[in-house]
């Protein structure tokens, strides 16, 4: 089915509503998973809603909670998400960490214990928005491991996403890089599973180390793993997202001494940029565009399989086709969605008769 997006955000809002947020909370957390799926990022937008329900009734997920700052020294600021709606919390913390950068120039910020905070690309989109460039590495902690070390044949780590985020110039649109660092996401698994696809070659091993391309082996006991991506260098990205914002945030890693209730925690660390303070930002923009231009006036390789596009590229192109023609929804994620809804009391005929 397809779903305009203003009735989706309806749909999400009342869903979050009925479980108990506040409806300011309600719509950040609505804007949050809608714009995910907008800009095609469908892993983490409407269909973690069910995830979302699980944790709060398991004790996990706890709805209005503020993000708390528990430590400051000049530019460096440390959060505690408290296990409050990631979309919320890491939101409050971007802003007070924004208005400390525009005082700074630079801001090291920890966050730790967040409920999953989504689509990190949020985050980054928050400090183009205040013009300034941030470096966001995440990891992933009270889950059981579902991303194989390079040369491993289990999992042992997660899908730790990173975000780089640099303000356009006027000519050239802001550069958005936003990516798990395993080869796919593991949001990408459970939409190819419920859809009934396989996932790309390459990208999954058995619960046996042995290459699969079928999704169910991460949602089955004894589960296998995704790989990470970029071979032993994307992995050395993979783990330093373990060191910088599982250990520097004090939130923790993914090692087994920690604890793995089933909910998802994410620990993120950030560091703010504002790029006026080190060059004059006329000839920084020149020189973005500069370099824009000549990565995209490149001759397209034989085995390209795109046009040459520069991160942020693709969301634009999806937003621009999803607001326009509306969201498509699987079968199986409306059905979690009414499953959902039901738990919190929202009968499924309230739901359908939003449509
Ligand atoms: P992906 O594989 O679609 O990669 C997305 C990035 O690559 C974007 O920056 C996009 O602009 C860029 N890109 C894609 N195709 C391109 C092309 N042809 N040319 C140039 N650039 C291109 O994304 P993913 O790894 O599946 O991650 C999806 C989402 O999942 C992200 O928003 C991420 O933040 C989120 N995520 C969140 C968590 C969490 O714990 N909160 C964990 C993992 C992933």
């Amino acid at each position: 089915m397809i779903i305009n997006s203003q009735i989706l955000h309806k749909v999400i809002s009342k869903i979050v509503s009925a479980a108990g947020s506040s409806a300011d909370e309600a719509s950040i957390v609505a804007d949050h998973l809608l714009r995910a799926n907008l800009t095609g990022h469908d892993s983490h937008g409407a269909g973690m809603l069910p995830t979302y329900l699980r944790s709060i009734k398991n004790g996990l997920l706890k709805p209005n909670t503020a993000a708390k700052l528990i430590s400051e020294n000049g530019s460096i600021m440390v959060f505690d998400g408290q296990r409050g709606y990631g979309q919320r919390v890491a939101r409050e913390a971007m802003d007070q960490a924004i208005l400390r950068c525009q005082e700074t120039g630079l801001v090291l910020m920890a966050l730790r214990n967040a409920h999953h905070i989504g689509r990190v690309g949020t985050y980054g989109e928050q400090s183009i928005a205040a013009r300034l460039i941030s470096l966001n590495f995440v990891n992933v902690t009270n889950h059981p491991p579902v991303v194989a070390v390079h040369n491993g044949a289990d999992a042992r780590l997660l899908t730790n996403p990173i975000c780089f985020a640099m303000p356009g110039t006027g000519q050239t649109p802001e550069i958005l890089l936003d990516m798990a660092t395993s080869k796919i996401a593991l949001g990408k698994a459970r939409v190819a599973m419920n859809t009934g696809n396989p996932a790309p070659d390459g990208t999954l091993l058995d619960s046996e180390g042995n290459p699969t391309t079928d999704p169910q082996v991460l949602f089955s006991e004894p589960g296998g793993a995704i790989k990470p991506f970029g071979e032993y260098k994307g992995f050395g990205i993979t783990f330093f997202c373990e060191l910088l914002a599982g250990a520097l945030t004090g939130g923790g890693t993914s090692q087994p001494m920690n604890p793995r209730d089933g909910s998802i925690i994410n620990n993120m660390l950030t560091i703010l940029i504002d790029p006026q303070r080190l060059v004059d930002l006329d000839w920084l923009h020149a020189e973005v565009d500069a370099i824009a231009n000549y990565a995209l006036e490149s001759p397209q390789a034989a085995d390209a399989d795109n046009d040459i596009m520069l991160a942020g590229e693709p969301e634009r192109l999806a937003m621009a086709i999803r607001l326009q023609d509306g969201i498509p929804i699987d079968p199986n994620t409306w059905q979690e969605l009414l499953e959902a809804g039901k738990s919190v009391g929202i009968d499924s005929d309230i739901l359908h008769s939003l449509l």
